[in-house]
């Protein structure tokens, strides 16, 4: 029997859809109960017409008890009907895929889901044009030749690759002969939670990567001046120098991961605050100014103390703008990088817009949708001359996923980018808009 409780209606619907096949197309256990009732019913009727004098009291008594058996016959005949009903109506809600084959291989019930998994599917015909694969093929044989109850992973290819779980198992109705068992299958589409997985293995080796570099050259260091430059405190100082770089490399890393890891964990908190955008704007303008000044530039930043108010988490939005300032700075080529408000748009209604522009070497169209993956870089070597750790944008995007907010990328090769955060206003907060499930 199958393990999956959904799955426990087969039996009952299949053999009980049996009995339908039985009765010959469209006469259900309902109809054919009722069929009888009315054969009784019209006996009875012409045997009283013919004056038949039945005073027989037995006679009377049985044919009372015969139709109290026929009503009952009926009843259980409609609540049967009801019930196959109920579970077909069941198993087309069902969101996994699920088929039942014959014990030929082929298909006699598929629900919606397994229809949409499988383009190609027929009733009637083997499973096995809808789906070649292999292991599958192996197990659903294995199956029919009275095998025990299995899972196996198998892909679907095609346009929509999926990584599907199987889980199959012989179903045999009650009465029915061993031999001509059905397959039940199952199908669970797991591709979701394969692709979060390498994601987060890409992750681990990522960030691993990043900090061994830096760890590596510090350890370097260390032997050099432990052994070859002992006594040679020229080398020795130059030598910290370097690796007090290193080391600060390695926390801008930490911190950037501590930091996306928080926010990833309150990213269904729904933030608590109200803020002026322009007013974090000025405050993140002023804190980076000597930054600017460190690199012989400016920051030109249009007054927006007057503009709509945002629901927000005052650290995170500053850290947002903040990150797409310094990146402006490191990647601007020294020209004055401007913050102003971005001029509203009909296809973002009640969203309010904040624009940091840079007059740098710009960003070849193909970077600009992976930007904001984590680790992604133009040029790793520009970022880590740069203090880059490759996280900046990841952060942003994440700080705008919990804001119900948006971050666009717009930029020309030799001219420049504009980077906008778009966030919802304070009123717009409460009727999101389209955007608001980026
Ligand atoms: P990083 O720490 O490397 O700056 P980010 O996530 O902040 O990491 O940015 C990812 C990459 O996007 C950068 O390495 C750089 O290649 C590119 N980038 C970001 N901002 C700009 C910009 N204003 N101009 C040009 N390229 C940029």
């Amino acid at each position: 029997m199958p393990r999956v409780t959904s799955l426990q209606l087969i039996p009952a619907l299949f053999s009980a859809g049996g009995a339908i096949a039985a009765s010959g197309a469209g006469a259900g256990p309902a109809a054919q109960a009722a069929a009888a009732a009315a054969a009784l019913a019209c006996g009875l009727l012409a045997a009283r017409t013919l004056g038949a004098k039945r005073s027989d009291a037995a006679a009377e008594v049985a044919e009372t008890v015969r139709a109290a058996e026929l009503r009952a016959a009926i009843a259980r005949a409609d609540a049967a009907e009801r019930s196959v009903d109920l579970g077909r109506r069941v198993l087309a809600r069902l969101p996994q895929p699920l088929l039942l084959m014959d014990a030929a291989g082929r298909v006699i019930y598929a629900n919606p889901a397994a229809h949409t998994l499988f383009e190609r599917l027929r009733m009637g015909e083997h499973f096995s044009m809808s789906f070649r694969n292999p292991d599958f093929l192996d197990a659903l044989a294995d199956a029919l030749d009275g095998g025990p109850a299995r899972s196996i992973d198998a892909t679907l290819h095609g346009d929509r690759g999926r990584a599907l779980h199987a889980h199959l198992d012989g179903v045999i109705a009650e009465g029915e002969d061993p031999r001509a068992r059905h397959i039940l299958c199952l199908f669970e589409d797991r591709s979701q939670a394969m692709q979060a997985i390498r994601m987060r293995t890409d992750f681990i080796a990522n960030a691993s990567h990043e900090l061994r570099t830096p760890l590596a050259s510090i350890r370097g260091f260390i032997e050099t001046i432990q052994g070859p430059a002992r006594n040679d405190p020229e080398a020795r100082d130059r030598f910290l120098g370097i690796m007090q770089t290193q080391a600060e490399r390695m926390q801008r890393l930490v911190d950037d991961l501590l930091s996306l890891n928080r926010i990833e964990m309150n990213q269904h908190v729904r933030p608590d605050q109200q803020e002026r955008l322009g007013t974090l704007a000025r405050e993140i303008v002023a804190a980076l100014d000597p930054v600017a000044r460190e690199r012989g530039t400016v920051i030109e930043a249009t007054d927006m103390s007057a503009g709509p108010l945002v629901r927000g988490d005052r650290d995170q939005l500053s850290q947002a703008l903040g990150n797409l300032i310094e990146n402006a700075l490191k990647y601007g080529g020294g020209k004055p990088v401007r913050v102003f408000p971005a001029a509203p748009t009909a296809d973002r209604p009640g969203m309010v817009g904040l624009t940091v522009a840079d007059q740098g070497e710009g960003i070849a169209r193909k970077h600009l949708p992976r930007l904001t993956e984590r680790f992604y870089r133009v040029s790793v070597k520009r970022s880590r001359d740069q203090g880059g750790t490759g996280l900046g944008l990841a952060i942003v995007k994440h700080i705008m996923a919990r804001h119900r907010g948006d971050l666009t990328i717009e930029s020309k090769l030799e001219e420049g980018s504009a980077f906008t955060l778009w966030l919802p206003s304070a009123e717009a907060w409460e009727t999101p808009t389209p955007h608001a499930d980026r």
